[in-house]
Parts: structure tokens; sequence; C-alpha cells
């Protein structure tokens, strides 16, 4: 078992077929149909769109998505790791906690359609997996995105066997879906929605074995508003979702049935303070420590109910400022490690930022300065070269963390352990982003204590996670499940 705060990262090559050979895991969620010609429009595409011709369906939003030969290796190569995750987090002795960073999202992807970038659900298809395989009983997905899940709660009624959809499986876990999101965004913006969907995206109830539950954002001006609003309003979801599953716990004890639950988080980043201004056109957003909050608080429901189980898999979240600072609040929440608000102070988002370019290296100057604290526990400003960035507490966990988020970077596996893997042509596999980047200049040789920015070209340490964290101890903050 890795040591306390620190993050075992791995990359995932597995691909699971959504054609021949799909799985019945998959079906559950999606029918036969969808899957097939969802692979089947993929392999056309290339043929279509040289034609010049429109390579989805007349009846898609074509202006949102987009598929050619290589949308299916994502989308399948999604599904493998999403099932890593589920593996991950079911695994006998390990932390029960998974994050899993993938491209494209699945929350409005409904059983049939497409939406919202969205062509695979896959928050569903992962508890259809652990119920398949880890003998899963009941799920809670709790989804904060900017955006609704529509598709997700569209699947959860009909898993529930609320719709007349007779197709849909009759035997599989209990689902609760909890939603935070703003009620004037996609899928229900103004003058787009219809009365149904803004209905359904705020229906709450506890019925006919099924529960959803649906909060929407407020405008907040102070963090004391802000703090209200989450007391009263957005842990509200937690606590309808500690008492679905108290009571599915209850109910599984007294008819002598299992009981085997986890915690599933649609984590959304697109809600962020720091997220683009045309995708916070509304003005309701949350403060960066929210996703270690909330996170937080989902890691003690899953420890009450779920044996500890969260598996979290990424939905939105667009701007890099939005996604480096989210994310990281959010894996401090999954560790349950204090959030300082500093590190998402307007001038430290500027350096991350910076760092999510990959031709971008650590000034010299400022490895010299934080290798020569790693030996006095100081930072001594006096380094600093006139005019250049001080650096403070905060601007020094930015670099600390860009290290770590490069450790984060997919990398081009030795060998693909699919069988459905073909190497030969270059749209194969998860790594073809990685394939058109500009390679990385080789970073000058820091000195003791200073991670090397990781340049994808060279093996990445596989616990990278571990100098972000050594360094956030030394900014005085501690692992509260360390004695
Ligand atoms: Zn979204």
């Amino acid at each position: 078992m890795a040591p306390a705060g620190s993050i075992h990262v791995e990359s995932s090559t597995q691909r699971v077929p959504l054609g021949d050979g799909v799985p019945d895991y998959i079906t559950r969620v999606h029918g036969r149909k969808w899957p097939a010609q969802l692979a089947q429009l993929c392999s056309e595409s290339a043929g279509k769109l040289a034609r010049g011709q429109v390579e989805v369906p007349g009846d898609w939003n074509s202006g949102d998505i987009y598929l050619c030969e290589g949308t299916l290796a994502a989308v399948e190569g999604v599904v493998g790791a999403v099932t890593e995750g589920v593996d991950t987090v079911f695994r006998a002795g390990g932390s029960g906690r998974c994050f899993v960073s993938i491209r494209p999202p699945g929350h409005h992807c409904h059983p049939c359609a497409p939406s919202g970038f969205c062509l695979i659900n896959n928050v569903h298809v992962a508890i259809q997996y652990a119920a398949q395989t880890h003998g899963l009983t009941h799920a809670v997905i709790l989804d904060f995105d900017l955006h609704h899940g529509d598709g997700s709660q569209d699947i959860a009624f009909r898993l529930a066997g609320l719709t007349d959809d007779e197709d849909a499986p009759a035997d599989g876990p209990g689902i609760g879906y909890f939603s935070l999101h703003d009620i004037n965004s996609f899928p229900t913006e103004p003058g787009y929605a219809s009365a149904e969907m803004i209905q359904n995206a705020s229906a709450c109830f506890m019925a006919h074995g099924l529960c959803v539950w649906n909060v929407h954002l407020q405008h907040y001006e102070t963090p004391a508003e802000y703090d209200a609003l989450y007391a009263t309003k957005y842990s509200v979801l937690l606590a309808k979702a500690r008492e679905y599953l108290q009571r599915a716990k209850a109910e599984a004890a007294k008819a002598g049935k299992p009981y085997k639950a986890a915690v599933f988080l649609s984590a959304g980043f697109d809600a962020s303070e720091h997220e683009d201004a045309g995708m916070q056109r509304h003005g309701v957003h949350l403060p960066t420590a929210f996703y270690a909050q909330f996170t937080s608080d989902a890691v003690d429901l899953a420890a009450d109910l779920a044996d500890g189980r969260v598996l979290s898999l990424v939905e939105g979240g667009y701007s890099d400022a939005a996604l480096f600072t989210g994310v990281f609040s959010h894996l401090r929440g999954l560790h349950q490690l204090p959030y300082d608000p500093a590190w998402a102070a307007p001038d430290v988002v500027k350096i991350l930022e910076k760092g999510c370019k990959p031709t971008w290296t650590i000034p010299k100057y400022v490895q010299q300065t934080l290798a020569g604290a790693a030996v006095s526990g100081t930072v001594s400003a006096s380094s600093t070269p006139k005019g250049k960035l001080q650096i403070t507490d905060a601007n020094r966990w930015a670099f600390r963390a860009i290290t770590a988020g490069r450790g984060l970077w997919p990398q081009q596996p030795a060998t693909s352990t699919s069988p459905d893997s073909d190497t030969s042509t270059p749209l194969a596999g998860r790594m073809v982003l990685r394939d058109r980047r500009t390679p990385v200049p080789k970073a000058e040789s820091p000195g003791p204590g200073v991670a090397s920015p990781s340049p994808v070209s060279t093996p990445t340490p596989r616990n990278p996670m571990d100098a972000l964290t050594r360094d956030m101890n030394g900014l005085g903050v501690h692992d509260r499940r360390s004695p």
C-alpha cells in the first residue's frame, strides 16, 4: 500500500470494444444498437470527411460532436481506463479511492443519443461493470459540474424500470443520482431548454426505487455567503445521498440481501471561478476550495456507508486554469488533506497556466531557490533576480504542482495490453496528442529536492505526487489520516 499522502499514478492502455465483442456492462446502459452505431460511424467518418460530407447523422448536434477514426480509440480507451479505475477502487488492501482523468466526458450521453461532447455514459458503465465484476449492489452518483447530467439522470430512470424501454435490464444495482449545476446553462439554457428539460434538472424525489436530487448553483458575493450556500444548499446533496444509502443498507439487512455500495463522482470543473468567461456567462461559479471540500465530504460518506470506495471520473472543465486548480483541489479532497485558497489566487493561477504549456520550463533561478529551500527549509527572497517573480509559499506550491501535474501527462506505452490495439496506425491508442506535441526542451538538472519537469519522452516517476505532498506538508498542512 502506498504511504499516506502519496498518490500512485498509472497510465491505462486498455481498450474495451464498442463493436464486435461489446461487453454486457455497456449494453446494459446503452442497448446493443447504440455502441455498434457509434463504432460504425467512427469507421465511416474518414471517408465522409474526405468527400466533404458531415460525418454525424443529421439529427445530431453537429456543432458539438465531431467524429473521426481516432474517436473510437478514445472512447474505447476511456471505457478501459474506467474499468481499471473500478478495479482499483475494489482492490483489497488499497485506499479505495481513484481519480480517472479521461476525455471525452459522459454525463450528457443518453441511452441511445449523444449530447454535449458525450458519446458513452462513463459513470453508468462504471457502475454496471462494478456490479458485474465486484458485486456492487448500490451506487450514488454525485455530479458537480456547471451543467446538469441529463444523460446520467435519464439512464438512472431507465435502469430503475421507470421508462417504457422493454430492453432495460431489471436486475441491476440500485442507483441514486445527485447533481449540483447551473439551471441557466446547457442543457437548460434559456431559449433552448424545453419545459421537460427544466423540470428534469430541478427534480427532487426518493421513491419508486430511485433517488434523484438536483440543486442549482447560486450567486454569491463574499466568502461568507458562499459558506452559507454550501452549508444550507450544496451539502444537501451529500445528506440525501447518505439518506439513500442508509435506507438501502437497512432494507438489505431486513431482507437478508447483500449490501455493497460505492460513491461515484462525476467531477466537472467548468463551474470553477477560473473557467473561461464564455462558459461562465451566467455568472454562477464555485471557489476552487469547493472541490476539496465537497470531495472530502464525499470521502466521509463513502467511509461510513460504502467501505471507503470512491471512484471519480472527469466530466467538464475547459480552461487550463479551471482544470489545473480544480483537479488539484479535488485530489487534496480525495486525500482529505487541507486546501489553502491561496493556491488558487490569481498570481498563482498565472504560473499554473504557464506550466500547462509543454514548452515552458521552470526558470533556473526558481529551481535554484527551491533547491536551496529544500536544504535550509526556508525560501530566500534575496535569491530572486530583480524584476522577477518573488517566490512566496503559494508560488512555491505552484511550481511543485506543475512538476507533479506533468507527471500526470499520458505516456506512450511501450507495449499495449489490449488485443484490440493496432499500434500500426497513428490514430490507435490513447497517446495521439502526445505525438503531436512539440518536444519539451530538456530541463537543466535541478538541485537536490527539486523534481525535474517530466519531458514526455522520458520515463515519469511513478509517484510524482510524492514531492508535491511532501512540499504541502512542509507548508504546514498534514494528512489528517496520519497520526
Ligand atoms: Zn459541464
